[in-house]
């Protein structure tokens, strides 16, 4: 049989319908849907999904819950910071959105090894849609500095229908926490 890769293209969809579970969670959870798994050696060992709203925090992207979870498991194994950027050389991200620029970053400066994301995110893209964190070749975002990190491997439109159709069924439902500038609420007394 052909093969692409080391990776089987049956595993990719594997681990990208589990990304999707973790976007359902999120959606059940009012939450934009989007939810990562990151696997190393054919194991999920780690899997995130945005949690902006619960945390009202908005930097809590699916891809840093599940950096976070790894790096605090590894903490609790008193890994050696080389030990742990061996570990996540080895690592693989499967995220339902393509990476946004804060997460390219952090993925690209902890060394994952490859990226596989379902659609693209126009706005905020770091893997090509605005920036192009991944690519190690990538201009510098600022003069005198060197991009972040040495990029990985990132390949996009893995079931990315199932991704879109989550948003749609997010913004259909409504935002609760999403500024309704085209229904102004009444003034309500604020603390
Ligand atoms: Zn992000």
């Amino acid at each position: 049989m052909a093969s692409l890769g080391e990776e089987n293209p049956n595993d990719t969809l594997i681990f990208m319908d589990l990304a999707i579970e973790q976007a359902k969670l999120a959606l059940d959870s009012l939450e934009v849907p989007v939810g990562c798994v990151i696997v190393e050696d054919g194991k999920v060992i780690a899997s995130g999904r945005n949690r902006t709203n619960e945390t009202r925090n908005a930097t809590r992207h699916a891809e840093m819950e599940a950096i976070d979870s790894l790096l605090q498991q590894w903490r609790e194994k008193r890994l050696s910071a080389s030990e742990v950027a061996e570990f996540f050389s080895k690592c693989n991200l499967y995220v339902t959105c393509e990476p946004c620029i804060m997460c390219a970053a952090a993925l690209s400066i902890v060394g994952i090894k490859e990226v596989f994301y379902g659609c693209a995110n126009d706005k905020f893209g770091g893997c090509g849609s605005i920036l192009s964190l991944h690519s190690s070749s990538s201009e510098p975002l600022m003069s005198g500095g060197a991009p972040p990190g040495k990029g990985f491997k990132c390949t996009g439109g893995i079931m990315a229908s199932e991704a879109v159709s989550l948003f749609r069924n997010f913004y259909e439902q409504g935002n609760p926490n999403a500024p309704k500038p085209h229904r102004p609420l009444a003034h309500q007394a604020t603390q």
